[in-house]
């Protein structure tokens, strides 16, 4: 299935030493995916690693889908992807909503992050009153919908965001404007400071890690950005690896294991 090609081995010394892992966690825009197109290798890679016994799971920090819909799309570029192998920042912000049992959230995102709530039983409201205020992507994002979450933050809600990516990329390596974009206008508007929830936090690859029953030195980390993939493996103390096919363009941080495509994780 993998065909071999001439080794990508001018990248670092550690991406050399790979070995294989019991255990992988992908993200997914810029590592497996650019918009709706798969990125060179990826499919190969990841069946290969499945193939031979690894547990793989897809960690994204994008909230606005449902782990169904990625599963979905991810099953029709040809990974092996079920329902249970994919985790996001809507889900872990659904978890955390749940059990800090919030009342009513206002919520700054797309259909698929309310979706999400609601599947954990979680009260949305569009009222000027909550007891969280949680953003995150929100393709819809308008002036009255900043002046909204802000009604809600000066009556004493908690501010919430999935994520701070501030971009993401898309097919040919066009940049989007991510949530942190969108989080930045809700801090700046009120003053106030957003608990996050996805990467470069680490609770999300706990929960995978405790779902797979593996060690965190088990488990190869594997992303596009230094400061949310590779920062949160850090923190989850699991092994982490860059590739350079989303926004990361040139890998300057010393240390790093690091290569242009993901054919390096099948090198041993
Ligand atoms: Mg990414």
């Amino acid at each position: 299935m993998f065909s071999k090609r001439s080794p990508t081995s001018s990248f670092s010394e550690i991406s050399k030493e790979m070995r294989r892992y019991p255990g992988y966690i992908f993200d997914l825009d810029g590592t497996l995916y650019r918009g709706s197109d798969p990125i060179e290798y990826a499919v190969e890679v990841v069946n290969q690693l499945a193939a031979e016994g690894a547990r793989i799971r897809y960690l994204t920090n994008n909230s606005g889908y449902t782990a169904e819909k990625i599963s979905e799309k991810l099953t029709a570029m040809g990974f092996p992807a079920p329902v249970d192998s994919i985790y996001s920042s809507g889900l872990g912000a659904a978890e955390y909503l749940r059990t800090h049992k919030a009342k009513s959230v206002f919520v700054v995102g797309q259909p698929g992050l309310h979706e999400i709530l609601s599947s954990y039983g979680i009260r949305t409201t569009q009222e000027s009153r909550a007891d969280f205020v949680l953003v995150g992507i929100c393709r819809s994002f308008t002036y009255d919908l900043l002046d909204r979450a802000l009604q809600c933050l000066l009556g004493g809600a908690k501010l919430i965001a999935t994520n701070k990516d501030t971009t993401f990329p898309l097919e040919e390596g066009r940049l989007a404007p991510g949530a942190g974009s969108i989080v930045a206008a809700v801090e700046a508007a009120s003053g106030m400071k957003a608990t996050v929830i996805g990467k470069p936090e680490p609770t999300l690859i706990q929960h995978l890690l405790a779902q797979m029953n593996l060690k965190p030195e088990d488990v190869l980390v594997v992303g596009d950005r230094v400061d949310t993939d590779i920062e949160s493996a850090k923190r989850a103390q699991c092994p982490a690896h860059l590739v350079l096919t989303g926004v990361t363009s040139v890998a300057s941080t010393a240390g790093l294991s690091w290569s242009k495509d993901l054919r390096d994780l099948l090198q041993s």
